[in-house]
């Protein structure tokens, strides 16, 4: 029996597991490896940390996802691999695997800048529950106390949505709260212009983010990397200082130590269009973890977003790809990667689709209204009621 091992227990990991069992059946043994026995799902940390959402709402049990369809689980973050052996280890056991799939996400590179990130640093974060929950707490601290909010992303981001929505999520409950005359609030960035993130723009994004902040009088910082965040500001390469009481800053992205070994000098994983590692065909890797080359170099530098969107279609590939090998019969051709995102912006919210994902393209488009935000929403409880069910086959 053909024996299965996927790293990592999140978007990538778990479809790419459920969709394996899906087509192949019984007759082949599924094993998830995860440092991280919940599942969280992140497009909704944002509203976790503005109070919309608590830690139940958004997080579900990985061991209750995978029994009901006896795929195995070890809670336990991988080491190393060693491709050579076709093993994984783990501070405890050692996995043999013939097909291994590794979708472990980023390592947030806070220490790639003094003073950056919520654990050895001053600033709040978004990139996991833990930290959405503290960040969630100190921005509740401001509406007593008002003063400078600085939101964005430092050099090397590769996810830029996140602090965009928590810009224009911010600017709203200010309002609401009737602060915001106290708060003078900056959004800072890597990307080379407004909406460029990490992919050129996406239609019109440039001129769409330009009004949309300038109307909310957002003040925005572009091109810039951060040298280094001391309590209440934060110093810009060119000299800058940014003074804060609460900031939130994306960081730097790395691939895991565990596959970095595997990938380029980030650590991101190179593969071919069926998610294959360009040297060890039987080693895929999805998601975030995957090396995706930039369209153009940014002056700053800036990496390609691998939203959850894409993650999920390429883990379905991923298992089409080996389930087709097991079967023996014809690999699926390969689809051009595109991208759907929805970002909240407080009371309306922005759709952008760019298809493919990297220009030129044959359709590309931002634009904002209130449905958008309806559909952000169902998209959440859908997705949430799939996955705790196990249920990989449906969009
Ligand atoms: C705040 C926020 C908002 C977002 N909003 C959107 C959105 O609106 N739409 C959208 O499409 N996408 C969105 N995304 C992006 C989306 O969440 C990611 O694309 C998706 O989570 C990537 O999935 P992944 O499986 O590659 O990695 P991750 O979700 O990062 O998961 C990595 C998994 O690997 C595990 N792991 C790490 N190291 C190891 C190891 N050594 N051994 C074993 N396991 C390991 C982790 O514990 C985790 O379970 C957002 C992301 C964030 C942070």
């Amino acid at each position: 029996m053909k024996n299965i091992v996927v790293l990592g227990g999140s978007f990538g990991g778990l479809t790419a597991a459920l969709e394996l069992r899906r087509l192949l059946g019984r007759n082949i043994e599924i094993t998830v490896v995860s440092g991280d026995g919940l599942f969280v799902f992140m497009p909704s940390l944002p509203w976790l940390i503005m109070g919309h959402r608590r830690p139940q709402d958004i997080t579900l049990k990985v061991p209750d996802i995978l029994a009901p369809k006896k795929i195995g689980f070890f809670h336990e973050a991988a080491e190393r691999i060693d491709p050579e052996a076709c093993k994984v280890f783990t501070a405890t056991r050692e996995i043999p695997y013939d097909y291994l799939i590794i979708s472990t996400g980023p390592h947030l590179a806070y220490d790639e800048i003094p003073g950056l990130g919520p654990d050895r640093g001053y600033t709040a974060s978004t990139f996991t529950l833990d930290h959405a929950v503290n960040a969630g707490l100190a921005w509740q601290k401001l509406f007593e106390d008002p003063g400078p909010v600085v939101v964005g992303s430092a050099q090397g981001v590769s996810c830029f949505g996140p602090s965009y929505e928590l810009a224009y999520e911010m600017d709203a409950e200010l309002r609401r709260r009737k602060i915001r005359n106290r708060v003078p609030l900056v959004y800072l960035t890597s990307e080379p212009y407004l909406g460029h993130m990490g992919v050129d723009g996406f239609g019109n994004s440039r001129r769409f983010f330009e009004d949309t902040l300038a109307e909310r009088e957002i003040k925005t910082i572009v091109s810039r990397a951060i040298e280094e965040v001391v309590p209440g500001e934060i110093r810009l390469k060119d000299g800058t200082k940014l003074p804060y009481k609460f900031a939130m800053i994306a960081p730097p992205f790395k691939g895991v130590p565990a596959v970095a070994p595997l990938g380029n000098p980030r650590g991101f994983i190179p593969v071919d269009k069926q998610y294959r590692h360009t040297k060890h065909k039987n080693i895929f890797t999805i998601g975030v973890a995957v090396a995706i080359a930039p369209p153009d170099p940014t002056p700053v530098p800036t990496g390609v977003p691998k939203t959850g969107f894409m993650t999920v279609r390429m883990a379905k590939t991923a298992a089409a790809v080996i389930s087709s090998e097991i079967k023996n019969t014809p690999p699926p051709s390969p689809a051009e990667m595109n991208v759907v995102c929805i970002m909240d912006m407080g009371n309306t919210a922005a759709f952008m689709k760019a298809d493919p994902l990297l220009p030129p393209r044959q359709k590309s488009v931002t634009k904002d209204g209130y449905q958008y935000r309806l559909l952000k929403i169902a998209f959440e409880k859908y997705f949430l009621w799939k996955m705790k069910r196990g249920i990989s086959g449906l969009p």
